[in-house]
């Protein structure tokens, strides 16, 4: 068996808790031999990936680089070509990975894997990107949980695997020919800094002041009291199990975002056992749902990527998207609603511009979060129960913090008139549009379009 090993980082881009990283090394000390960390930059992902996670993943391959003392290798092209061929030339035994639940992800992986072993080496899942690693929770009758208080039981009677101790003089393999590290494209958005050493002062700063208020703040959007180690957790600059070691399960508040955390291992867990529902309805009673198209709902999803709705929550949640590269959840499920519910679009358009802005754009989270709005998906919000963007907005944010703080018309709008201006004596403030629905009406013909679907 040839003697060295490839690290192939794909979604896991640290070097602390890393269990792939850690087996490959250690398995190329033991032989004598090295080690070659490999980043591959497919197009097929590159491309679709949207302008600000770009940005992000260049720094954070930036900064694994300077980790790696200017050690990372990174190829440009099809994985299934490239791995191979650093493998042939470099006389590699075993590519160590870990898992991936995208459907794209699991057609390369076994690409990869084939062609490997068609040369007589080895492909090694050694972790995941998740607490408990999708398709290893399963019913009493051994399917895959359908629904999340269900899989939360079983998730919470895991343990978490030993820390992965980061090695330290690692073996890597030198003069292993590397393109170069692409450039971070330019961005417009406000973005958080790439990389390992930012998420862990992110996460300190969570865990010093937030996560003990967590359960009271959360969907707070004006206090802006989430994490945000969401784009994080989405390149694996941080691993969940990172944090829930330092959480404390019996603080309700802490216990709160666990609940968060595992929301995420659902979703991977959804799409692994049912690929095809990345892009199209998981319930399959939900699929002939009638959306509109043509001009004028392609005038009214303009309208809502561009945050002028006239509905001053929807407004400032994509007016935040575009420039920060982030929502709110809160938001997320507000603007979700709205342009699914209310301007009946197929959550389908929703959720791409959704990943082609968010920097934490991730297609498990992303669309079955989609899917729960638009009561598509497991576990779905019944279509019926359609939030009222109006009183979403009074209630999560009373006094119009987080409205004024992105939709600047509107900063003078006494409180009582800022969740819906058009209702003002003086109507909707000059540069700020009229609503473009009527709520009530758009409620009335979802609710047909759904009572439709069932006969
Ligand atoms: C329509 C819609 C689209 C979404 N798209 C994405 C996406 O592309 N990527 C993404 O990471 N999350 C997505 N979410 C989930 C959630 O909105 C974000 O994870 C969260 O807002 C990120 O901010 P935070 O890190 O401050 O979250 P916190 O409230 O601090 O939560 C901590 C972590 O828990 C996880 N989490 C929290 N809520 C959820 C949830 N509902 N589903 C899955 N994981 C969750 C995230 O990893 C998050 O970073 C989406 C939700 C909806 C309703």
């Amino acid at each position: 068996m040839a003697p060295n090993t490839i690290m192939w980082f794909r979604r896991d881009l640290r070097l602390a808790d890393n269990h792939a990283w850690a087996v490959a090394v250690t398995a190329a000390r033991e032989a004598g031999a090295a080690v070659i960390p490999l980043f591959v930059l497919d197009d097929e992902l590159w491309g679709r990936s949207g302008v600000n996670r770009r940005w992000f993943l260049a720094g954070c391959l930036a900064e694994l680089h300077a980790d790696l003392g200017g050690g990372l290798v990174v190829r440009h092209g099809d994985p299934a070509r490239v791995i191979p061929e650093v493998a042939a030339q470099h006389d590699v035994g075993t590519v160590f990975r870990a898992q991936d639940v995208g459907v794209y992800g699991r057609r390369r992986d076994d690409a990869v894997a084939k062609a490997l072993a068609a040369d007589g080496r080895r492909i090694e899942e050694a972790d995941s990107p998740w607490a408990v690693p999708a398709g290893t929770l399963r019913t009493g009758t051994g399917r895959a949980f359908k629904v999340y208080s269900a899989y939360l039981r079983a998730w919470r009677q895991q343990s978490l695997p030993a820390t992965a101790r980061r090695p330290s003089a690692v073996p890597i393999l030198e003069r292993v020919r590397s393109d170069a590290l692409s450039k971070a494209p330019a961005v417009t958005a406000d973005l958080p800094d790439p990389g390992e050493t930012a998420a862990h002062r992110r996460l300190d700063a969570f865990l010093r002041s937030g996560v003990d208020e967590y359960a009271s703040t959360r969907n707070d959007p004006g206090a802006d009291a989430t994490s945000r180690l969401s784009p994080y957790l989405k390149w694996g600059c941080l691993h969940p199990r990172q944090i829930l070691r330092r959480l404390d399960g019996r603080n309700t508040s802490h216990d709160t975002f666990i609940k968060e955390l595992a929301w995420r291992d659902f979703y991977a867990d959804v799409l692994d056992a049912w690929p095809e529902s990345a892009w199209s309805s998981w319930n399959p009673d939900m699929a002939s749902m009638e959306v509109d198209t043509g001009r004028r709902t392609d005038e009214r999803f303009a309208a809502w990527c561009d945050g002028r709705t006239g509905f001053p929550i929807v407004d400032a949640g994509m007016r935040q998207l575009v420039a920060e590269g982030w929502m709110h959840n809160r938001l997320r499920m507000i603007a979700a609603s709205f342009l699914v519910k209310d301007l009946h679009v197929d959550w389908v358009r929703g959720a791409r511009f959704f990943l082609e802005h968010l920097v934490d754009g991730d297609l498990s989270s992303n669309n079955h979060g989609w899917q729960w709005v638009a009561g598509t998906g497991t576990d779905a919000a019944p279509y019926f129960r359609i939030f009222n963007p109006t009183l979403q907005s009074a209630k999560f944010d009373p006094d119009g913090t987080y409205i004024r703080r992105w939709v600047p018309e509107l900063a003078d709008v006494p409180a009582e008139h800022v969740h819906d201006p058009s209702a003002a004596s003086g109507g909707t403030p000059a540069g700020y549009p009229p609503p473009i629905v009527d709520h009530a009406a758009e409620r009335t013909e979802a609710l047909r379009r759904y009572d439709a679907t069932r006969t």
